[in-house]
């Protein structure tokens, strides 16, 4: 039976250590602040901005959100983005993504308030093993987590299904940064459960419900599961069969309750790293 890799524990870890931050930052005059812009109302959007508003309260953080309609114009939402950036209040950015203009919209945030990662600069400091940056908090609660777990990574042979710029490859790098090997998995991988099978550590990003089962998992191994699937009867499901890996492997993340509880809490980690002056 495998040991469950619960992300509730590293989440009270964490908000604990960044609810004394929050409160010595305040004792000097700074209300630790994340702005989270949404367009439109999208279920998994709401969704995410309700638990990152938890989360922030837990920590000590203040939440405001920038609401736009759907519909909205480019200008309108660059506008709304360099209000952000001109506000001295606001510490980090959270956009609830894709934005309509994207990629445009995403670039025009100011790096030091871009706390989940989105702008070129903070790519770039990512991919150059820099820590001036910030990484995409979900692709760093996977490796948050694993060290919580006590999981060692330094020369171990890591597998990331998935090359997103939000998850797969910023998790590459953080793995490559704790001295992992990293294999990146995609659509295209030839024979991916033989590749999988080859890892110490598997973390599955593909977006694919129970894309990983029986056949891509050994004993030994450790199991991270992104990916959040909602099923017609309204249960949470992952990327991996979870009823097939749980009794081979040696841990795994369970779909709910794995690294989704980890994100907003690295998210709270990198709006008081930035209240803090980076
Ligand atoms: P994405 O942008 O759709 O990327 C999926 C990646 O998986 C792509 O690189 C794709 O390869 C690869 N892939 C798809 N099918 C595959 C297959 N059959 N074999 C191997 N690789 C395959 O998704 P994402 O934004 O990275 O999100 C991944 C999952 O994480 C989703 O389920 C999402 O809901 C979940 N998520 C979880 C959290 C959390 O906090 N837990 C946060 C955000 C997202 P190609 O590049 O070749 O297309």
């Amino acid at each position: 039976m495998a040991e469950l890799l619960k992300g509730a524990g590293a989440a009270k870890a964490l908000t604990e250590t960044l609810r004394a931050e929050a409160e010595a930052l305040r004792a000097r005059g700074v209300t630790p602040t994340l702005a989270i812009l949404r367009v439109g109302e999208r279920d998994g959007d709401l969704a995410y901005e309700r638990a990152a508003r938890k989360r922030c309260e837990q920590c000590g953080v203040e939440a405001r959100v920038t609401a736009l309609p759907d519909g909205v114009t480019r200008e309108a939402l660059l506008q709304a983005i360099g209000a952000l950036n001109g506000d001295p209040s606001v510490h980090g950015v959270l956009p609830l993504r894709p934005l309509p203009f994207d990629a445009e919209v995403c670039a025009a945030l100011a790096p030091e308030k871009d706390v989940d990662g989105v702008t070129p600069a903070s790519m770039a400091a990512l991919y150059a093993g820099s820590d001036a940056g910030f990484a995409p908090c979900t692709a760093e609660a996977c490796v948050t987590l694993l060290r919580h777990c006590g999981i060692a990574l330094a020369g171990r042979r890591a597998a990331v299904i998935g090359r997103s710029l939000v998850i797969g490859k910023p998790a590459a790098m953080l793995l490559l940064r704790e001295n992992a090997t990293v294999t990146v998995a995609h659509s295209k991988t030839a024979d991916l459960p033989a590749l999988c099978r080859e890892a110490d550590i598997l973390i599955v990003a593909a977006g694919k419900e129970g894309l990983v089962g029986a056949d891509c998992v050994r004993p030994g191994q450790v199991v991270v599961d992104v990916g959040i699937h909602t099923a017609p009867d309204g249960t949470l499901r992952g990327d991996v069969r979870f009823d097939e890996a749980e009794p081979v492997v040696a841990a795994i993340t369970p779909v709910p309750g794995g690294v989704g509880s980890v994100t907003t809490a690295v998210l709270c980690a990198h709006v008081l790293r930035a209240a803090s002056g980076g």
